[in-house]
């Protein structure tokens, strides 16, 4: 009798696990490094996980628990940093992942910090602005002793906002009694906020793009490219794609994507996007599900969605010549090994994506000096460290003779590495 659930194999659970994922690369990488079996494991395990149970009096009066996570992964090179979501799929093993990225990303950009992340398991397409601010409220205060601007520092992700920011700001600063404004990067401009950090990863993924395509001799004006995603890195990320003269051919949200062969009109889907929050109905494009847009002929590919989305499963169907990874962890370990050996080129995620905790960095710092930059100088301090940091990693590949995503890995660990022999073991 069928039960009606899909049977999978371990191996095909395996692939979709990301911690998982996160270890098979770390292993490469440490391989290349020659690690010591007893730093190896100090460096993949996480340091400190916590996980709460948040009641929340909802808008009907009813009383629910909802459950959240913070992970921390490693505090070696600074305070931890990195985002929380707000998801009803959040699983522990895939914050566990997001942190351990968060701790390679800060590592391959040189910036002070560890790595954590954070989620919780709730839907917010269901729950009004009053549920949204009291769940954000009780989560920040049942872990806030392990936050603080020299320990931990959280940011938005998926499903997360400047709203949540205010919201985690204001609860930690009535909590300590003066108002922290380093506590949490992607703030409003008004609480402390950066010029710059909204579109901070998307145009750190453009700025990834275009120096990909240099190396590669591609030209914007002949590259097709498709978009998977339309968020803060997908849409922001296509919009500055677009304004650097791209032929972005496709783009998508949750429901499905939309394609025009001679080019989207960004500024017009985005526009349609804020007013109907779905691309469904975009009268100017030919419409299409999810999984077909990843075989949609193009130069460039772009997963700025979520993760495991180029799969053992569909890769063969996928035609870029160069992926560049907007969403953390968006291609498996099986998928990632088939592309190499095709010679696509994949630029990863905790290099991609970098520019928006980069430019949290940024955040912090002016917070901390109470000194506000420029958006020029936001925008020339990202430029600089986006171009140096794939310059590294691509110096590195070809030093090692290995994909990118690898040499990502081997700059990240070894850094940590270092940090680690140096400061010695604690005991
Ligand atoms: N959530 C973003 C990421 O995955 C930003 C993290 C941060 O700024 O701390 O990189």
């Amino acid at each position: 009798m069928s039960t009606g659930t899909a049977v999978v194999s371990a191996t095909e659970r395996d692939e979709f696990n990301p911690f998982l994922a996160m270890a098979e690369h770390f292993e490469t990488a440490a391989d290349h490094l020659e690690l010591d079996p007893g730093v190896r494991e100090v460096l993949r395990t996480p340091d400190r996980e916590l996980t709460v149970s948040l009641p929340v009096l909802m808008d009907d009066g009813s009383l629910k628990v909802f459950k959240g996570y913070r992970v921390q992964h490693n505090f070696l090179r600074g305070p931890c940093k990195g985002g929380i979501r707000f998801a009803p799929d959040v699983h522990v093993d895939e914050v566990r992942a997001l942190a351990a990225w968060m701790t390679w990303k800060c590592s391959v950009v040189a910036l002070p910090f560890g790595g954590a992340k954070g989620g919780v398991i709730c839907d917010p397409r269901e729950l009004s602005q009053g549920e949204l601010e009291r769940i954000t409220r009780r989560y920040t205060a049942s872990i806030m002793d392990i936050l603080g601007p020299d320990r931990d520092v959280p940011a938005p992700d998926m499903n997360t906002n400047e709203q949540t920011m205010a919201w985690i700001m204001d609860t930690y600063s009535m909590h300590v009694r003066r108002t922290t404004t380093a506590i949490v990067t992607g703030k409003p401009l008004t609480l402390g906020g950066s010029r710059g950090r909204t579109e901070a990863t998307g145009r750190g993924v453009m700025i990834a793009c275009r120096e990909a395509m240099k190396k590669l001799g591609m030209r914007p004006e002949a590259t097709r490219v498709v978009v998977q995603g339309s968020g803060n890195v997908g849409g922001i990320g296509a919009m500055l794609l677009h304004r650097e003269g791209y032929n972005v051919v496709s783009m998508s949200d949750m429901y499905g994507a939309i394609h025009d062969e001679n080019g989207l009109d960004v500024p017009d889907v985005l526009r349609w996007l804020r007013e109907h929050k779905a691309l469904e109905g975009y009268p100017e494009a030919t419409h299409l599900d999810n999984d077909e847009q990843l075989g949609l002929e193009c130069d460039l590919l772009v997963p700025a969605a979520t993760e495991n989305q180029i799969t053992s499963q569909n890769v063969d169907r996928v035609r870029a010549k160069l992926v560049v990874e907007g969403a953390n962890g968006p291609t498996t370990v099986p998928a990632d090994a088939i592309l190499e050996n095709r010679g696509v080129t994949v630029v990863p995620d905790i290099l991609a994506n970098a520019g928006g905790v980069t430019v949290s960095y940024f955040e912090w710092v002016q917070d901390r000096m109470g000194y506000f930059w420029t958006e020029e100088i936001v925008n020339s301090r990202l430029e600089q460290t986006m171009v140096s940091s794939f310059n590294e990693v691509d110096a590195c590949a070809k030093r090692h003779q290995v994909s990118m995503r690898t040499a990502a890995y081997i700059l990240a660990i070894g850094r940590v590495a270092d940090v680690y022999r140096m400061r010695g073991v604690f005991a």
